[in-house]
């Protein structure tokens, strides 16, 4: 004989809702704690339970009387309980052929009297039961106690379905939420009701984490609220507004609504700052617009809306449809990032390439950039330009600059061993320090390995310094007084502070190869390269430029006095075994 209750009919779709109602058995609840009190008070019974009925155990949401908080599924009489709509009663389970072997009755809480009530949803599917336990057996309950522990059991049902609805509200903004729009959209598409999601991003997260940082939790807040009603004001009578994420709001309009029209509205309307407290803060909106298809299959509808507004304030466009180029470019970013550890697990899909700089005045090279490339097994060789600004988001970040630098240090050590000294750069991002830990590691691995000090550069982007500057300050400080060279990449493309930088522990500037593009013909881009090279060496710097690849660009330069180059005219990136020869054909340092 099988153990335990049959399954209901609707079993599927019960255990279905049960997801979908989210109960759970984690905090207490004030309310279902003194639905039992109050039954096993008023049935004078020593156990009382809120039991729900899950795909292999029942579990309680709230007991009395009762130590373990689950059981097994086979072992529950409450799994009884469920297959009708009207409580159950065993009067003695000893008794009963379904019940008397259970060790639940044969040992404790050496069950004999039960009543379960069903705890049912509108369309009747039961969750679980409210009931009450005896340990000696008992007679019948009457008509009137049978309908006590009904409406109890409904009692318990309107609060998870309140619970519920709680958990749909956004609280600081009382909107609905994530989820509710989620199952809006679901509603929405299974009902062929054709309409279409707006997703509208106000502000972008960086920004409001400054907002935040500068001005206090209590005025983004306000802040929000701000943004909530100007935007509410904006969408057409009856529309429902949700907010979707810190800075994201979300609402469903029909298909037939004049969709570029309330873009372009609400796009107008928010060219005014909002006002809070006094202060104007600007928005930067971003408008996705996606219709609910009810033949396309279950999607991640919301993500895909998200992603085309991000499109349309990346584009600085206001708002765009989405566009199923948007999920493959999101598709391959989250590809790129989950293969990732495999490939500095692996480390053949990893490999360094080396670009020499060319001092002007001797022609020979001295320094080597070390420039990371990964060929991935099914996509290919992928350009660090790609991957990296991923990467830098996410934790993966560390191990790969471990490897990075690892890859290094040994190139380091093979060069010497066969008589090149060559300083090797290499490229840094903030997530590498912003704490001691990679600069520790770099220090030591140097140490241990011998390498001078000098052989070893470190290159960071302006950017770097936006986001964490003491601590950053301080493991460049680090770098430097081991004797390590620190350089700033891609110089003269961000803000430029000099008075700021002049403060740094930096040894070399290298300007970015966009300002070598137009050189040759824009009399601007002329004046900017020729006094950030004056002004770099006034200051002691040693100056690069970067992306060097005619002679008219190099020509230039040279006249403006910068003494060292890196880019295609002298030599493009190469492996670690083509340098050798490369160098050779050089004229000796
Ligand atoms: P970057 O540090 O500014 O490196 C210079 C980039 O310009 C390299 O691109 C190099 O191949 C390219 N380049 C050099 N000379 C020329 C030229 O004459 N013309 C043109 N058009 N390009 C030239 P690559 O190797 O694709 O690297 C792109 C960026 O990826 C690097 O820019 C750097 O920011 C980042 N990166 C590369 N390797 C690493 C790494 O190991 N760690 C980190 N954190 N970032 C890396
Ligand atoms: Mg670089
Ligand atoms: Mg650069």
């Amino acid at each position: 004989m099988e153990r335990g209750a049959p399954h209901p009919v609707n079993e599927l779709q019960r255990l279905q809702r049960l997801s979908e109602l989210c109960v759970v058995e984690s905090n207490v609840d004030e309310v279902f704690e003194r639905v039992v009190a109050m039954t096993a008070l008023y049935y004078d019974a020593p156990i009382s339970l809120i039991s729900i009925v899950d795909q292999h155990r029942q579990w309680f949401r709230a007991r009395v009387g009762m130590d373990a908080t689950q059981t097994p599924r086979e072992l529950s009489f409450c799994g009884y309980a469920i297959l009708a709509n009207e409580p159950m009663e065993i009067l003695d389970a000893t008794q009963d052929e379904r019940f008397k072997d259970n060790p639940l009755v044969t040992g404790p809480p050496y069950i004999r009297y039960y009543a379960g009530a069903p705890l049912l949803t509108d369309d009747g599917l039961a969750l679980g039961s409210l009931c009450i336990i005896d340990g000696q057996p008992r007679a019948p309950m009457s008509a009137r106690d049978r309908s006590i522990l009904k409406h109890f059991a409904e009692l318990v049902m309107q609060r998870i379905l309140g619970l519920r609805s709680r958990s749909f509200v956004d609280q600081p903004t009382g909107l609905f939420n994530r989820l509710r729009l989620e199952e809006d959209v679901r509603h929405s598409q299974i009902n062929h009701l054709g309409s279409q999601l707006f997703v509208v991003d106000m502000l972008s997260p960086k920004f409001l984490n400054d907002v935040v940082k500068a001005l206090g939790y209590s005025f983004s807040q306000e802040l929000i609220l701000a943004i909530k009603s100007r935007l509410q004001a904006l969408l057409p009578a009856g529309c429902v507004l949700y907010k979707v994420s810190p800075t994201r709001f979300g609402f469903i309009v029909p298909d037939d609504a004049p969709t570029e029209a309330l873009c372009r509205h609400i796009l107008e309307d928010f060219k005014l700052p909002v006002e809070c407290q006094g202060i104007p803060v600007q928005m930067q909106v971003g408008l996705g617009v996606l219709p609910i298809d009810s033949a396309q299959g279950d999607q991640d509808w919301l993500r895909l809306a998200v992603s085309a507004a991000d499109d349309a304030r990346d584009r600085n466009v206001g708002w765009a449809r989405y566009e199923p180029k948007f999920d493959a470019a999101q598709r391959r970013a989250f590809t790129l990032l989950s293969s990732l550890s495999e490939a500095v697990r692996t480390s053949d899909q990893l490999y360094l390439m080396f670009q020499p700089q060319v001092h002007l005045l001797t022609g020979t090279c001295q320094s080597v950039e070390a420039l990371l490339r990964w060929d991935h097994p099914l996509l290919g060789p992928i350009s660090p330009a790609e991957f990296i600004p991923l990467v830098e988001k996410t934790a993966l970040m560390r191990p790969l600059s471990l490897w990075v630098l690892d890859a290094i240090i040994r190139q380091s050590v093979a060069w010497r061993e066969v008589g090149i000294n060559l300083r090797i750069s290499m490229n840094v991002t903030v997530n590498d320090l912003e704490d001691p830990g990679f600069v520790d590691q770099l220090l030591k691995s140097a140490r241990l390995q011998q390498i001078p000090p000098e052989h070893l550069e470190i290159e960071f982007t302006e950017s770097v310094l936006m986001e964490n500057p003491p601590q950053v300050q301080q493991q460049l400080q680090r770098v430097r007084d081991a004797g390590m060279e620190v350089a700033i990449d891609d110089f003269g493309t961000g803000y430029s502070n000099w008075s700021y930088f002049s403060q740094l522990p930096v040894t070399t500037v290298k300007l970015d190869q966009s300002l070598m593009k137009k050189l040759a013909t824009d009399a601007k881009d002329q004046r900017l390269v020729k006094t950030l090279i004056e002004l770099a060496q006034r200051l002691g710097y040693r100056v690069v430029a970067e992306g060097i690849e005619s002679q008219t660009t190099l020509a230039l330069i040279q006249q403006w006095g910068c003494t060292e180059v890196q880019g295609y005219l002298f030599a493009r990136p190469m492996l670690a075994s083509a340098l050798p020869a490369w160098l050779d054909s050089r004229p000796a340092g």
